[in-house]
């Protein structure tokens, strides 16, 4: 009789695995993460994945995406609502807080690189799980605190290959002058809501500044005409955009004025912007987006505190750098030697002597599932090392093993306790 298989378990919708042969992408843009960033004075922070509801409640703000359709909860036995993290600055700022590094010399530079949790609809890079790298600067108002961030971003696109994405930016202004723009563009909207998607003319009412984000056609086109915050700003916003203009041409970086930017976060205030990607980039997605966030700290129970930061969405940047080309190199040095081993006895003593190599600071490799000397010098040759050991039965009985340069094919017989001495003795020949 024959058995019903076992119906086999996926994973959950939006959500994916990273494999063994993706995992040098993640190693490469890691290293280039921690280079560029502790350069500039930024510490690594790990914050849990869980959090109570109540912290993106009280900060992204009920009416933005994130909490009215996006977000993850769940009620613990205990009674507690908690979510998954759909985003990283309101646990960073509660960390901050809660662990008193607002005594800290300001200001205080963090970022993190972490699991971000959205129910949303899973496209080409947009899932329902994904990693971001954020950055968080608290403690400091200063326009030069924006063109850093900014500077930043732009630099660390640079340094992973990836060309062709502007800076676009906007300010939205702060609690003195943006409800005189906020009410201008309700005004402007009521006169065309019909062309509204339903969403946005739900936002009218309270979240008008995300109509501005849409992306169906029919509010594209009634945007065209709406009014700009550029318009409104009062002067301390005016000069403060003014001045991260300046610091930016200053430090060459090329930006786009873009008056319709805004993001989807309640707790933005002046400098909002997003590197995205232009004709020469071969990809469509935004990969950066951030701004300054004056009022977040206030918000979540701390004092009045200056902030800004940025996100980026990392398997965006590997669909980017995949899109282009980039050549990421393998993870670890290249091995050295593989170990071909024909037989039980020199099965049997092969792995003390695998140990012996990796003591010896020599990368070696070896196939201890196949068992014909074919397949098993192919995958050496594959792997580009510069030896094979050949150890069947007869070497291991008298205590040898016979050692093959690959390149020529030249072979050797050699006393077992004195493999690795040779070994070094070659590689050392060779590279002088
Ligand atoms: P979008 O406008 O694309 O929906 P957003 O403006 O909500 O994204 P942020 O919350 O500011 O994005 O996130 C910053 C970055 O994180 C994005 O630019 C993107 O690279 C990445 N990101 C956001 N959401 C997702 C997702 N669902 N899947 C993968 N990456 C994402
Ligand atoms: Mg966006």
């Amino acid at each position: 009789m024959s058995k019903l298989k076992a119906k086999q378990i996926q994973s959950v919708r939006g959500m994916h695995d990273i494999l063994p042969e993706e995992q040098k992408y993640w190693h490469y843009i890691q290293k280039k993460i921690e280079s560029l960033l502790e350069y500039y004075g930024f510490e690594r922070i790990s914050t849990p994945v869980l959090e109570s509801v109540e912290l993106f409640n009280r900060s992204a703000g009920e009416t933005s995406d994130i909490i009215s359709k996006e977000i993850y909860t769940l009620k613990t036995k205990g009674g507690d609502m908690l979510a998954l993290r759909p985003e990283g600055t309101a646990p960073a700022v509660r960390a901050y807080l809660e662990n008193g590094m607002n005594v800290r010399p300001h200001p205080v530079k963090l970022y993190y690189i972490d699991p971000m949790f959205r129910h949303n609809e899973p496209q080409a890079g947009r899932y329902r799980q994904f990693y971001q790298l954020g950055l968080e600067t608290i403690g400091d108002g200063s326009e030069a605190v924006d063109a850093e961030m900014i500077f930043i971003a732009y630099k660390l696109l640079d340094s992973l290959g990836l060309d062709g994405y502007d800076v676009h930016i906007n300010s939205i202004g702060d609690q003195n002058c943006r409800p005189a723009y906020i009410k201008a563009l309700k005004d402007y909207f009521r006169t065309r809501g019909k062309k509204l998607c339903v969403n946005c003319r739900n936002r009218l009412k309270d979240n008008v500044l995300r109509v501005l984000d849409c992306k169906e056609e029919g509010c594209k086109e009634a945007i065209k005409e709406a009014p700009q915050m550029m318009d409104f700003l009062d002067d301390a916003c005016r000069l403060h955009f003014k001045h991260v203009l300046e610091f930016l041409d200053e430090a060459k970086v090329p930006y786009i004025l873009d008056p319709y930017l805004v993001r989807g976060l309640d707790y933005y205030t002046r400098t909002v912007f997003e590197l995205m990607p232009n004709e020469n980039a071969g990809a469509q997605s935004t990969l950066i987006a951030g701004g300054r966030y004056d009022r977040l700290i206030e918000q979540l129970g701390g004092v009045k505190t200056p902030a800004a930061g940025w996100a980026m969405g990392i398997e965006r940047i590997i669909l980017a750098m995949k899109e282009k080309n980039v050549h990421v190199p393998e993870i670890g040095p290249k091995p050295k030697v593989f170990l071909v081993q024909l037989g039980e006895a020199p099965k049997r003593k092969a792995l003390p002597l695998f140990e012996s190599f990796r003591k010896a600071g020599i990368e070696a490799k070896s196939s201890l599932g196949r068992d014909s000397i074919k397949s098993q010098l192919r995958i050496a040759h594959r792997l580009g090392v510069r030896f094979a050991l050949i150890f069947g039965q007869k070497e291991a009985l008298e205590g040898t093993i016979i050692l093959r340069e690959m390149d020529t094919g030249v072979q050797e017989t050699i006393l077992l306790e004195k493999i690795v001495d040779e070994v070094k003795k070659r590689l050392k020949e060779k590279q002088e």
